[in-house]
């Protein structure tokens, strides 16, 4: 296995020029960067293109890993225009009918002579009269659906490896293939066979979203054998990441930094589930934006219309779940708002990863990304725990893991994001290099530390209490009982004669939260959601399983803020240098 990764991680948007002197010799190099300028007028090449492309043509199975937009297409369509090192058609097989359109339709007006058949070809005849006869077409662009269920295209198949005439097969979304990922299609498990029925046939892989486990599981289900490895840097130096705490009506928050910031301009806004995504296009409409949805059900008809009018600049907004993003390649998006928490931070990733595409290499064209901690976290936490639709305990427990980083990473206010998110990819980054782009590097109010161990205490023992009375009481009515707050609710429940109540006065607000949701982290408390008559659910506040911890002191609790500056005097604390874990004593 080659690996090549590197650990400065340059962004994948500059154009990275490889020492070509030592592939100046190579018997491929001048026909391929001939065939770069040629046919598709570019110039260089981005970070692993080039050697990617040398290892193809050596006959080697290879698998990429870029972000989207990095440029994982040419790393196949320039081997099979070649014709040294290429002899024969080059198959690519890829999960979206729209992703292949686009792709074959950029090709032809390259003048390259290719074909696609998926379900929406009409006339076979000509593709099986293409691919019989001569000459044959460089690539053929081909559903996974086709390859399981077509005999005749299984026949074609046999012919072109008797004559020698399949030059790669080219999986492209090959976290499709895998289970571990989220977008798993059935059919591409056929794609496990085209080792045994075309042996000497080399195999590339590509994606942009996969971890080790499913690299490895790819490679597997593959068969890919002495397989070479590239790996482009998962920064994306043009995304500003900044997370927010929603604080009114999430709509209003959303309007707001549209229309204040980004009026008129190309966004994407992510929703959990599907009637979210309508209800949050029909809200937008309303207020005069030109948005739609996008989701999973919709006909594929209705997808491409959506697609269609906001690649032609129609609409403005899409409101989409994580089914819209694979593959799409836009030069012009500026936001991308994730109104829901991502299940994961993979999941986050990717939906990040696809925007970020720069056709003019050093262009700083600044894409922001807005994520709006719109949920109580244990809620998410919770949802994770008890998801009705993941069968196994396993399957669980995984994804309550995977929310809980997603709730750390938004709750870590101190250390850079960029550092947070590539750490997850196993990727290391100086934050010096974020240059301020990110919210937690932006912030020119020094970081102070704050050990609210003894308070944390108290809200433990006052959620106790309740427990201990049988009173159902929420997050919202605790916390305010303990800032002491003089509200008819806590006078008629006698709450105001608690111990407790005022214990955090001397707390400020967003400080004051801050230590609820961290004991929400921490499980020293726990929401529990209890069903109403009406259907609903209300949340109520318990000790959690960590409560003793934090009673005993065995656990402290350190929280980290920024102080607004005419605070800064008042409150003492002592100033926070350098990066440390928040939640561990
Ligand atoms: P991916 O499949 O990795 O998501 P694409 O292959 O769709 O990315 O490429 C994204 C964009 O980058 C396309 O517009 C493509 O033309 C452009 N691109 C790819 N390679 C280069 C390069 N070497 N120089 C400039 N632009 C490039
Ligand atoms: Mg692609
Ligand atoms: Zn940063």
């Amino acid at each position: 296995l080659d690996v090549a990764l590197s650990n400065e991680s340059p962004s994948p948007q500059e154009t990275i020029t490889p020492d070509h002197t030592i592939f100046a010799s190579n018997p491929y190099y001048a026909e391929i960067m001939l065939k770069l300028k040629r046919v598709f007028r570019l110039e260089s090449f981005r970070q692993h293109q080039l050697e990617t492309i040398l290892a193809a043509m050596e006959g080697r199975d290879v698998f990429v890993l870029m972000p989207t937009g990095g440029g994982k297409s040419l790393c196949y369509q320039l081997p099979a225009v070649c014709t040294e090192g290429s002899k024969g058609v080059t198959v690519v097989v890829s999960p979206l009918l729209s992703l292949m359109s686009n792709q074959v339709n950029a090709l032809k007006e390259k003048n390259v002579d290719v074909l696609l058949w998926n379900s929406e070809t009409l006339d076979h005849g000509l593709i099986m009269q293409r691919l019989r006869g001569h000459p044959k077409p460089r690539l053929l662009y081909v559903s996974p659906e086709k390859i399981k269920d077509s005999g005749a295209l299984a026949s074609i198949f046999d012919d072109l490896y008797r004559t020698g005439e399949l030059a790669r097969f080219v999986v492209d979304e090959a976290h499709c293939i895998s289970t571990w990922g989220h977008d798993f299609r059935e059919a591409y498990q056929c794609l496990d066979s085209l080792r045994d029925k075309y042996p000497s046939v080399p195999i590339m892989a590509l994606t942009a979203t996969a971890n080790q486990v499913m690299v490895d599981d790819i490679m597997k289900r593959l068969k890919l054998r002495d397989c070479a490895f590239f790996k482009q840097s998962f920064n994306r130096a043009n995304l500003k990441y900044l997370i927010r705490e929603k604080k009114s009506k999430i709509i209003d928050d959303v309007c707001t930094f549209i229309t204040s910031k980004h009026r008129g301009e190309t966004g994407i806004i992510y929703c959990l589930g599907r009637d979210k995504c309508e209800k949050v296009a029909g809200q937008l409409r309303q207020r005069g934006m030109k948005a739609k949805h996008f989701h999973a059900q919709m006909s594929s008809a209705e997808k491409e219309q959506v697609l269609d009018e906001w690649q032609t600049d129609r609409i403005h907004i899409v409101v989409a779940t994580v089914a819209f993003g694979m593959g799409i390649d836009k030069p012009n998006v500026r936001f991308v708002i994730h109104h829901d928490l991502p299940k994961s931070l993979d999941g986050l990733l990717s939906e990040l990863n696809l925007i970020a595409t720069i056709r003019k290499p050093g262009e700083r064209d600044v894409i922001k990304n807005l994520l709006i901690v719109s949920y109580v976290i244990v809620k998410m936490i919770n949802n994770a725990r008890n998801g009705e639709e993941l069968a196994s305990p396993q399957a669980r427990k995984r994804q309550e893991e995977q929310a809980k980083r997603v709730m750390e990473y938004c709750l870590n206010v101190s250390d850079c994001r960029r550092v947070q998110l590539l750490q997850f990819f196993g990727e290391k980054f100086d934050r010096r290099h974020c240059r301020q782009f990110c919210d937690n590097c932006s912030h020119s109010v020094e970081m102070l530390e704050r050990d609210l161990s003894n308070e944390a205490k108290a809200v433990v023992s006052l959620v106790q209490q309740f427990l201990a009375t049988k009173q159902q009481v929420t997050l919202d009515h605790c916390r305010a009982v303990f800032r002491g707050a003089d509200t008819a609710a806590i006078r008629d429940r006698n709450h105001n004669r608690l111990p407790q109540y005022a214990g955090g006065k001397h707390l400020d607000n967003e400080l004051l939260e801050q230590l609820f949701k961290r004991l929400c982290f921490m499980e020293a408390i726990d929401e529990v959601s209890i069903q109403g008559n009406g259907g609903w659910h209300n949340y109520y506040l318990q000790p959690g399983p960590k409560a003793l911890d934090i009673s005993n002191g065995r656990q402290r609790v350190v929280l980290f803020y920024r102080p607004k500056a005419t605070r800064l005097s008042t409150t003492g604390p002592k100033a926070r240098k350098g990066k440390s874990d928040s939640r561990t004593p």
